[in-house]
């Protein structure tokens, strides 16, 4: 997750893992690492506005400055794709030299970029600002602050990939095993209207009435989809390779009158 490697619909449909790129709940763009942090499927933004503030109430306790919390509000508003409420704004004068020590950290900040602040990229001048800041109003700070930040970071980047998870694979075992079996299902839907063109070596998919098929346990249903997936790769295997003038074995044998050895059949 630190590195962005995780598996989004884009990247599994690179891998040949996924049929689509699209992303699963707002069905509008390829989903990104960073279009996770951003979806604009309506369930997904409040969450991440509770995520965000969940992260940011608890940076209070550690005594964060509110100019601090507000910074980060506004910014990690905008890269999460939600709006900016103020709710940490303090309409205070900030002391001067803090104040171009928050502008350093912003401006650096920037450069670095804010969804790799979820990551942990998070720059140390904010540590020193947040030094400077106890410093001049004297009260007690929090030792391991910088510590307790980047481990909030994190966890808001954890909490939102989560989220999109467990919308796609369930919250529990049992939604989840319902989830695979309704995607496998529409899977099977939409092959027997279209069933693609096999060789003749392989059984047609439509030899088993769907009603039928729809009996088969889930487990056999992923034996069978892939069992296709494959009769398919080498469909396309052998109609790639063989030239338009280029004969198949099968042909070779019936010009020269030849005898086929029997055809094996394989399952369906
Ligand atoms: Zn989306």
């Amino acid at each position: 997750m630190l590195h962005n490697w995780i598996p989004t619909y884009g990247n599994l449909c690179r891998q040949g893992r996924s049929e689509t790129p699209i992303c699963p709940r707002c069905l509008g763009i390829f989903e990104t690492a960073y279009h996770v942090l951003t979806c604009s499927y309506s369930a997904a933004v409040i969450c991440r506005s509770e995520f965000l503030h969940s992260v940011l109430s608890s940076l209070t306790t550690f005594g964060t400055p509110l100019y601090i919390i507000s910074t980060y509000e506004l910014k990690l508003s905008a890269t999460l794709g939600l709006s900016y409420t103020q709710s940490y704004f303090l309409d205070e004068s900030i002391p001067l030299e803090n104040r171009a020590r928050l502008f350093k950290a912003l401006q650096h900040q920037n450069i670095i970029g804010w969804p790799n602040f979820l990551r942990g990229f998070i720059y140390i001048y904010w540590e020193e600002l947040y030094y400077y800041a106890h410093e001049s109003s004297g009260a007690p700070r929090n030792v391991s602050w910088s510590v307790k930040m980047v481990e909030g970071a994190i966890d808001l980047y954890r909490k939102i990939w989560s989220d999109h998870n467990s919308f796609i694979h369930g919250a529990t075992s049992q939604e989840s095993r319902a989830k695979l079996r309704d995607q496998i299902l529409s899977r099977v839907r939409q092959i027997y209207p279209n069933p693609p063109k096999l060789h003749k070596r392989f059984s047609r998919v439509t030899n088993i009435p769907l009603q039928v098929q729809l009996q088969r346990n889930t487990t056999n249903f992923q034996r069978w989809l892939s069992r296709i997936q494959h009769q398919i790769h080498v469909m396309k295997f052998i109609s790639q390779t063989r030239g338009s003038n280029q004969l198949s074995l099968c042909m070779a044998y019936q010009r020269g009158n030849v005898d086929l050895p029997p055809v094996r059949k394989f399952l369906p």
